[in-house]
């Protein structure tokens, strides 16, 4: 059970992003009378990481468009005590105890709790490699990541750029770059991009990205950086020893939960690496929650856990563990992992399982694709969308979607998500009365196509 906090107690969150932020937010609604310290290592609290590719490309004009609610806002109107440049090492749980450094004086501080909520996030991988902290490669997670990306760019003379890791954010940043008239190569090591999708799916992304010049290296890895010679400021070798230049390097193969300090104090680790919790977001020591990229979920299709960082779920999350710190008792719904990305003129979106994952979990399952229009033939504009529905076999039972197309393809992963959560069948989906007039879908929505599909292929 989640801690019942006394009167005038002190709940410490660490980390100041989307999950702590809003663990810290939540808290204060519930209990205007307890203490609540915010620790985060960096200078920035509550900002906007989805939206830095838009930043480096131009799209938003200053740095505090990323910043969801300044400092001042946490300190003066919620009462939070934020302290920044506050960099947990250790946790003693028994003791209920932290310590943190402070970038600026380095003093080291020990704060006493009765709750605390673990709100680490995660960090970029950055793979022990020669060269890999040359100036010039960066990686892309934070703030003043992004801010560093932008100001070299800005800088001038950037004029290739090379990308490593074909998944959302890699892809994001191929656009972004593009943007600002930089010539763009991928390198991926596995044979498609957008690997969370089915290589069938990955393939539409893969041509979009081929017509608007991005030069795409697949099957291959990247082995060192070096200094550049004059045909770029940073060289790089793939495997069999090919050599490259460019003038600047993103490496986005991934990420990874930051919970040293809390496996080292011996909270219980699950899925990916990332903290256990239960519903509650309640760790292995019950006066300590977890919340966001730092922790696992629930799968809502195969009702294990899994770990899937989203900022949608860190939001979720984070107020969960928030309230229930402080007493409240709320449970957290678990995740479909759905999500949605823009790559150029497309738009990429999925929900619950690829075919390849449902395989991977002993599923029995089949698929429906269909290719449709986002919008009534007799209305103009619109575009194409293909609708890829995963169902297991002999049940029907819904078990994911990825869409890929032109215009419109949030509104209709957020169906198919809704009724994984609802456990629908392929039946129960081509039933939903869904919107229709011509501006916006044609009278048999492309899901109600797919599901009919799929409903025909699950009778058998
Ligand atoms: C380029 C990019 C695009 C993205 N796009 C999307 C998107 O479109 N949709 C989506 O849902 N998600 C997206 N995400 C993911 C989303 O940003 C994360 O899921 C979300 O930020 C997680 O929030 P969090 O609070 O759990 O962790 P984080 O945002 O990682 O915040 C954790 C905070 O804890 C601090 N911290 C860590 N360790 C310590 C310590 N020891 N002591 C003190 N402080 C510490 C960190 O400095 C950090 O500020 C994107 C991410 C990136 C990088």
């Amino acid at each position: 059970m989640p801690p019942n906090m006394k009167q005038g107690g002190r709940l410490v969150v660490i980390g100041g992003d989307a999950a702590g932020m809003s663990a810290a937010s939540r808290a204060r609604r519930v209990r205007p009378d307890v203490e609540i310290v915010v620790l985060e290592k960096g200078r920035d609290v509550s900002y906007a990481a989805c939206s830095l590719p838009y930043y480096i490309a131009g799209l938003l004009h200053d740095r505090s468009e990323l910043v969801a609610r300044d400092i001042e806002f946490f300190r003066g109107e919620r009462q939070i005590d934020v302290r920044l440049g506050a960099a947990v090492d250790e946790l003693l749980p028994r003791k209920k105890l932290v310590a943190y450094q402070d970038a600026a004086t380095g003093e080291r501080t020990t704060l006493e709790f009765d709750a605390l909520v673990i709100a680490t996030g995660a960090r970029a991988v950055k793979p022990p490699l020669p060269g890999i902290d040359m100036p010039g490669v960066f990686t892309l997670r934070t703030l003043a990541d992004g801010t560093a990306i932008k100001e070299e760019i800005d800088a001038g003379g950037v004029e290739r750029a090379t990308i490593v890791g074909a998944g959302y954010v890699g892809l994001e940043m191929a656009e972004a770059l593009t943007a600002r008239g930089i010539e763009v190569t991928v390198i991926e090591l596995l044979p498609n991009v957008l690997s969370t999708y089915d290589p069938d799916m990955g393939a539409i992304v893969e041509k979009e990205l081929l017509a608007k010049d991005v030069i795409l290296h697949k099957d291959r890895r990247v082995d060192g950086f070096e200094p550049g010679d004059r045909s770029g400021r940073v060289g790089y070798v793939l495997t069999g020893g090919q050599r490259l230049a460019t003038d600047l390097v993103i490496v986005a193969i991934g990420v990874r939960p930051a919970v040293e300090f809390a496996a080292a104090a011996g909270v219980d680790l699950g899925a990916g690496g990332a903290i256990h919790v239960d519903a509650r977001q309640v760790a292995s020591d019950p006066f300590v929650l977890a919340a966001g990229d730092c922790c696992e979920a629930m799968h809502v299709v195969t009702r294990r856990p899994v770990w899937i960082p989203l900022g949608t779920t860190a939001n979720k999350q984070g107020r969960i563990a928030g309230g229930n710190a402080v007493g409240g008792d709320s449970r957290f719904g678990g995740v479909a992992g759905t999500n949605v990305t823009k790559i150029f003129d497309l738009i990429a979106a999925q929900t619950g399982l690829t075919e390849t994952a449902a395989a991977a979990e002993g599923l029995d399952a089949d698929s429906a694709t269909i290719t449709a229009a986002s919008r009534s033939h007799a209305y103009p504009g619109g575009g194409r969308m293909t609708v890829k529905l995963v169902f297991e076999k002999g049940t029907g039972r819904v078990l994911g979607a990825q869409i890929v197309g032109e215009e419109r393809v949030a509104k209709r992963i957020d169906v198919v998500a809704a009724g994984l959560h609802a456990g629908m069948t392929v039946a129960d989906l081509a039933q939903i009365d869904m919107s229709y007039a011509p501006p916006f879908a044609p009278v048999w929505d492309p899901i109600l196509v797919a599901a009919n599909q799929a409903r025909k292929k699950a009778a058998g």
